[in-house]
């Protein structure tokens, strides 16, 4: 696939794709992008003395001088919205329609951070002694190091990047080595932003390219006082020790195992909308994506039968084709990883409903594209409680909302939930503490398609981190606690004297 004008619109150097060792291949049809440099430790070792000096310069900057910085970026990203949508779909294989939505997040956090950076509030709070006064205040932190996996290969660096900027952080990101030529053309796009905004430091934001043990090195840096990291519980688990060994900072958004709970009162026809768009959207690799359907004993028929007639009408095909729905997996491990699920949950008494075969095999024999599949489980057994990243869904049933509740909360990742009812008792239990353990909980909304407004992330293996909106700024800042006397007087802290 030709992609050197896409670049060259982006303001891509084609020397930064070609002739490198990382192989870039498009899981559309497999056919070969480019060829990336990978960085060594030396270059990574730079990028982080670069940062360290960036970082410096614009602590001094104000805040909202910063915002407007981001401002501009966020124009850039709206004049070059359709082409960096389209490379998006090339390279991560999500369809048209996903990959424009990714960069249209990337805008609106781009809006946040502008307002924010005028909003970067501390608080006055009384103090207990005479003529003293208690302030806090948020001070930048330092360069933050941004790990991106391959499913959301711009939009989850661009909500750390937008919020670090505007709080005086300059950035490292490295992408997922599935999708760097993504990663490069935002770079491209900021330094064009940066080049014309003029009077700011360089190296704001830096990319640097490789796998897991670039990664560990940024995990391990010193200098890096906040370590952002997407992807697997597994990388979580071998990266969030190296940070915590140095007392870093780490912002873990990790995997998800998503459930919906589908209670006699559902209006279904809500509820299917719901589980289709959340459980096959991004071919089932989103970090949200649904992946479990509690249903109600007495509903399980219906709504079963119902999703079936919904699948059945799901065009899976090239993510460049308009009315495609469901596009390719992201590699052959991927649908290694389907299939084996699949075969699991077979020998653990699954019934498949729909889906699971390859499909376009012949014509694309470098690209693997499934069918959606559905899957009933007798019981919430291994397979169910982990995460397959992949359009796979198995359904469950329950009879009273207790045995539902624990169920859902049954997994170890504890990411984004939903409940579809009608009853007010049941939604409101769902959300309180009794209910869900998740980061998000939604009623009659499917887990998928968060607003950049509200603070994302989840809860235990997920990694508890949040970013994007609400207040989840503060963790690329740092606070300090400030207390001012103005009178003539020492009062001493717990009533203490000193023989005064
Ligand atoms: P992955 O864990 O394979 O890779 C993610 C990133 O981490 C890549 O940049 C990779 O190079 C790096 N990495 C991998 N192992 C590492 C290690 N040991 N040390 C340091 N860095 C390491 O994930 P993936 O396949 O790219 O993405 C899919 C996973 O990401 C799913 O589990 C999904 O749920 C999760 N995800 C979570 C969120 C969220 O916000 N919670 C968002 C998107 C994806």
């Amino acid at each position: 696939m030709d992609i050197s004008s896409l670049l060259s619109t982006l303001g891509v150097d084609s020397a930064a794709v070609s002739g490198g060792e990382l192989v870039v291949r498009s899981p559309i049809d497999g056919s070969f992008l480019g060829a990336v440099q990978a960085s060594n430790a030396a270059v990574v070792a730079a990028s982080i003395e670069r940062a360290q000096a960036a970082h410096l310069k614009l602590r001094e900057i104000p805040a909202p001088k910063r915002g407007e910085l981001i401002r501009r970026f966020g124009d850039a990203l709206r004049k070059h919205k359709a082409e960096l949508g389209e490379l998006v779909t090339i390279e991560s294989g999500k369809v048209r329609q996903e990959g424009l939505g990714e960069i249209q997040e990337m805008i609106d956090i781009c809006d946040f951070a502008l307002g924010l950076s005028r909003q970067l509030y501390g608080l006055t709070i009384a103090s207990e002694r005479p003529q003293h006064r208690m302030m806090e205040q948020w001070h930048p932190l330092g360069p933050v190091a941004v790990i991106t996996a391959f499913n959301f290969p711009v939009a989850v660096w661009a909500w750390n990047f937008a919020l670090a900027v505007v709080c005086g952080d300059s950035v490292i990101w490295k992408p997922s080595e599935k999708t760097p030529i993504t990663a490069l053309s935002c770079q491209a796009l900021f330094e064009q932003v940066l080049r014309e905004h003029g009077g700011l430091p360089d190296h704001i934001s830096q990319v640097v390219i490789g796998g897991r043990d670039i990664g560990q090195q940024l995990a391990a840096g010193p200098r890096l006082p906040l370590v952002s990291a997407t992807g697997s519980c597994a990388m979580g688990r071998a990266l969030a020790p190296v940070v915590a060994a140095r007392f870093g900072r780490s912002l873990l958004e990790l995997g998800g195992n998503n459930a919906m709970i589908v209670a006699p009162s559902a209006d279904l026809e809500l509820a299917v909308r719901a589980i289709v768009f959340s459980a096959v959207g991004t071919a089932g690799q989103r970090c949200t994506t649904l992946r479990r359907l509690i249903v109600h004993e007495s509903m399980k028929d219906a709504l079963l039968s119902r999703l079936c007639r919904a699948y059945a009408g799901i065009r899976i095909g090239s993510p460049l084709d308009a009315d495609t729905l469901v596009g390719p997996l992201i590699d052959e491990t991927a649908f290694k990883n389907f299939e084996r699920a699949l075969a699991r949950a077979a020998d653990g008494g699954g019934e498949r409903v729909i889906g699971g075969e390859r499909v376009r095999e012949d014509t694309h024999p470098d690209a693997y594209y499934v069918r959606p599949a559905i899957v009933a489980m007798p019981e919430q057994n291994a397979v169910v409680r982990e995460e397959t990243f992949a359009p796979l869904l198995y359904a469950l049933t329950y009879k009273d909302l207790d045995e539902a509740i624990q169920m859902h909360n049954g997994v170890t990742q504890g990411l984004a939930s939903c409940i579809f009812t009608t009853d007010l008792r049941e939604a409101e239990l769902f959300l309180s503490a009794r209910g869900s353990d998740c980061g998000i909980a939604n009623v009659n909304i499917g887990p998928s398609g968060a607003e950049i407004g509200g603070a994302f992330g989840g809860e235990k293996a997920t990694g508890g981190g949040r970013e994007s909106g609400s207040d989840a700024w503060k963790i690329y800042m740092r606070r300090a606690t400030n207390t001012i006397n103005y009178g003539s007087t020492l009062p001493l802290a717990q009533g203490i004297s000193f023989g005064d």
